[in-house]
């Protein structure tokens, strides 16, 4: 939450004097999703960030984003630089929170590594494939086959 707005623009404002680009996580809920476009006008027009990424709450606990899905592309689309996380991707683009037509990317273009040396397909499953016992180990994740999955168990 921006409690304080001028605080915020002025932390901004410095950051870009020293050329750097500025972006920003949305965490949706009801109010965010009903006002999309106030929160992309202020935070791109106002506060001049770079670049806003809209993340899906995990677990979703009833959040309807579907119905908000012609809202979020719109808005995509009037601001360039406004992007959504794989799960909202996957539900805004198939249209349903489950039973993917594509897998998302669980381990597919990207794998996390957990602060204690766990391996898993993203970042939410706790229980992780493997650990890194050494950096070398980190090759193992690039030939290890990650589940695919069709449906974010964490929504
Ligand atoms: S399983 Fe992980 S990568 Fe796939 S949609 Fe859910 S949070 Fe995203």
């Amino acid at each position: 939450m921006i409690y304080n707005l001028k605080e915020y623009q002025e932390n901004v404002k410095y950051l870009k004097s020293l050329g750097k680009k500025v972006g920003c996580n949305l965490l949706l809920d009801p109010i965010v999703l009903e006002n999309l476009e106030i929160f992309c006008k202020v935070l791109f027009e106002k506060v001049k960030i770079d670049r806003v990424f809209l993340l899906i709450p995990k677990p979703r606990n009833g959040l309807d984003v579907l119905k908000y899905r012609f809202k979020i592309i719109a808005c995509s689309i009037r601001w360039k630089h406004l992007y959504v996380d794989d799960a909202l991707n996957k539900v805004i683009t198939e249209n349903k929170y489950e039973d993917w037509d594509n897998c998302c990317h669980y381990g597919l273009d990207m794998f996390s590594v957990n602060f204690d040396g766990g391996i898993s397909g993203c970042s939410f499953n706790p229980n992780k494939e493997f650990y890194l016992n050494e950096p070398k180990d980190i090759l193992k994740a690039k030939d290890f086959e990650f589940e695919k999955r069709f449906k974010c168990p964490y929504l």
